[in-house]
């Protein structure tokens, strides 16, 4: 099908942008995966547990299971219960078992005493010298019991998950499939990372920064190379990157200067393009279409404005994409200085640093300088219609 684009395709707000992006995701699909490639994946099932943890009544000390009412008399040891074994023997009154952390409690004994509040006297029994206390036995189920949702579908997968599906023993658990990425760069001024920038030549920070950010979101991301700006070279490259991924990810060429016919190349290709203006700074010039299960976003030339266009609508694409959530950490946090701007007619999103609880703006000289990223924490919005936020009013922080 053959899309003709508007000539002046209308600004819309971020929100609505958003929109447009959620309402046209492609899910990958799910796969099971070795517990080992887990790592930053989006669960796609439900983690129930088949275990009580603990499994059974547990010591939580090296020490002695015993009678509460026994302390104040010397014990007598009636056997040794290492971790990882069952006791034989029933704990009477007068008596105690030595008992290892982790090792299942026996029967007739109700506490612990630790090792270090302890004596053994001339019979050789022991006796305590603590003061009485906690019980230190780690009760049956009192983490989880068996049947328990620990892990909803839909999280995405840290470090910290991964002892879980260890735990409730999802050796290969289900994941949803990588969305497959292309990251296309544009501009005959743009030169690699290892060559020296001739005369109006700049190094390609864009590919580099989305491909680190497209594999944060758990995609798998491969950098294309650069379309240089005549129309057959970004027709070939962009159809071909689209043969080949769920999703295409390109920078510049979008605005509307003299070689910025990507619009054209899109129109070309029967993409259907969903938006190509947002009224928001940096990050004016975003595009978003679709053909068939594919998606193509045309991110902004200017590093600063890819990265927060990236991670306002990308990020969420992927994450959802893969049957998650956005994927953005926001923290309401107070201003540390008042920030002022002249204008106030599009959302901007400033880089801010966290010191002692407050968000202070960076130091930020625009949409090219990404040197204000290396010490910022995160991005705060200021609203349409707002030129001012004042020191101690409330920002919302989204972490970067
Ligand atoms: P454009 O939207 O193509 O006009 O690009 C806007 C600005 O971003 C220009 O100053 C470009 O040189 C710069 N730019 C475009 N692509 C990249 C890139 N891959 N890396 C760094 N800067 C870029
Ligand atoms: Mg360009």
């Amino acid at each position: 099908m053959y899309f003709c684009l508007p000539k002046q395709m209308s600004m819309i707000r971020i929100e609505e942008a958003y929109q447009l992006v959620s309402g046209a995701v492609a899910k990958t699909g799910t796969e099971k995966i070795d517990i080992q490639e887990s790592l930053h994946r989006v669960i796609a099932e439900d983690i129930v547990s088949d275990v009580h943890m603990p499994p059974f009544d547990k010591s939580a000390m090296d020490g002695y299971a015993c009678r509460k009412d026994d302390l104040q008399n010397p014990l007598k040891v009636i056997e040794t219960i290492p971790a990882g074994n069952a006791p034989e023997k029933t704990v009477e009154s007068g008596e105690c078992a030595e008992i290892m952390t982790g090792a299942p409690i026996p029967r007739g004994a109700d506490t612990v005493i630790k090792v270090e509040d302890t004596f053994v006297n001339s019979d050789g029994k022991v006796v305590f010298t603590g003061k009485a206390g906690k019980s230190n036995i780690a009760y049956k189920a009192e983490d989880v019991g068996r049947g328990d949702v620990l892990i909803p579908k839909g999280t995405f997968l840290e470090p910290r998950h991964l002892a879980i599906l260890a735990s409730a023993g999802y050796a290969t658990p289900e994941v949803a499939r990588k969305p497959n990425v292309g990251i296309i760069s544009t501009g005959d001024e743009i030169v690699e990372p290892s060559e020296i920038p001739g005369v109006g030549k700049i190094r390609n920070s864009n590919s580099y920064q989305l491909l680190g950010q497209a594999r944060n979101c758990g995609a798998d991301a491969t950098y294309i190379g650069i379309a240089r700006d005549n129309e057959e070279d970004t027709f070939a490259m962009i159809r071909e990157a689209l043969e080949n991924h769920d999703v295409v990810i390109l920078t510049g060429g979008i605005s509307m200067g003299q070689f910025d016919f990507i619009p054209r190349v899109f129109n070309k290709l029967g993409v259907e393009v969903l938006f190509q203006t947002i009224a928001m700074q940096p990050g004016k010039p975003t595009l978003f279409g679709k053909i068939g299960r594919k998606r193509i976003f045309g991110l902004p030339g200017n590093p600063v404005s890819a990265f927060n266009t990236f991670e306002l609508l990308v990020r969420p694409y992927l994450r959802l994409s893969m049957g998650g959530e956005s994927g953005w950490k926001i923290i309401p946090l107070p201003l540390g200085e008042t920030f002022t701007r002249k204008k106030s007619d599009r959302d901007s999103f400033i880089p801010v640093r966290v010191e002692k609880g407050k968000a202070y703006p960076t130091e930020y000289h625009g949409s090219a300088h990404i040197q204000a990223l290396v010490t910022a924490d995160g991005f705060i919005r200021v609203p349409v219609g707002e030129t001012q936020l004042k020191e101690g009013s409330t920002v919302d922080v989204r972490q970067i």
